[in-house]
């Protein structure tokens, strides 16, 4: 277990994810297409842009009052289904995480967020949603592995939503028809964990 306290380039981080969802908007917006409304990308990329437009204030705040304020800024902008549950994630994380957190620190922060997410969705691992790669990266995370490591699990979970049947969100009204399909959410999911671990360390 890594336990040197890092000090974290927020700036950077906010650039890469806000950079990666933009790129992917097409993409999420067609998974989003094939089972659910079609929204998923243009939300995250209205999120993220407010959330960018604000990145050199957030920089100066502590962590956690920084990746709290980023869940807010979310929730205000997202909208969906999946603005208040990435909000949560934010805010739950902030509210979690210690100003230099080690790995341990980060893990127990992220497993709580993951909690109020599912809590906050009536949700749990393998209802073909965003925690279905939320939970294994915190797994991965906790298990010490490499960053290389947490972001291919990240691409492996988002990938292992396509043959489930949703359970949660609006493909669940497809039923069986759902199954084929990543989960947008999912899949965005991914996007944020390689952007943030490539910034950290790049590949
Ligand atoms: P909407 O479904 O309102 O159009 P989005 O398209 O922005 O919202 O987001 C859909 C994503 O939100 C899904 O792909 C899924 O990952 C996630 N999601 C939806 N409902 C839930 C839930 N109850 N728990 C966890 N994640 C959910
Ligand atoms: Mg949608």
């Amino acid at each position: 277990m890594m336990e040197a306290r890092t000090r974290i380039d927020l700036s950077a981080l906010i650039t890469a994810v806000a950079d990666t969802i933009a790129a992917h908007a097409d993409e999420l917006t067609a998974l989003d297409q094939a089972i659910g409304d079609g929204d998923h990308g243009l939300n995250m990329k209205r999120g993220f842009e407010a959330v960018r437009a604000e990145a050199a204030s957030l920089a100066e705040k502590p962590l956690p009052d920084a990746i709290k304020a980023i869940g807010t800024k979310l929730v205000m902008t997202v909208g969906g289904a999946s603005g208040p549950l990435f909000g949560t994630l934010f805010m739950a994380l902030g509210k979690e995480i210690s100003p230099e957190p080690s790995r341990a620190d980060f893990a127990a922060a992220l497993g709580k967020a993951n909690d109020a997410v599912a809590a906050r969705g009536k949700s749990q691992i393998g209802q073909k949603t965003m925690l279905d790669v939320l939970y294994p990266v915190h797994a991965a995370v906790a298990a010490g592995k490499s960053l290389r490591e947490i972001e291919a699990a990240a691409d492996e979970a988002a990938e292992a939503t396509k043959p489930m049947k949703a359970i949660r969100g609006r493909a669940s009204f497809l039923g069986e028809r759902s199954i084929g399909h990543v989960d947008a959410g999912a899949r965005s999911t991914a996007l944020i964990v390689r952007a943030i671990t490539e910034t950290l360390e790049p590949a």
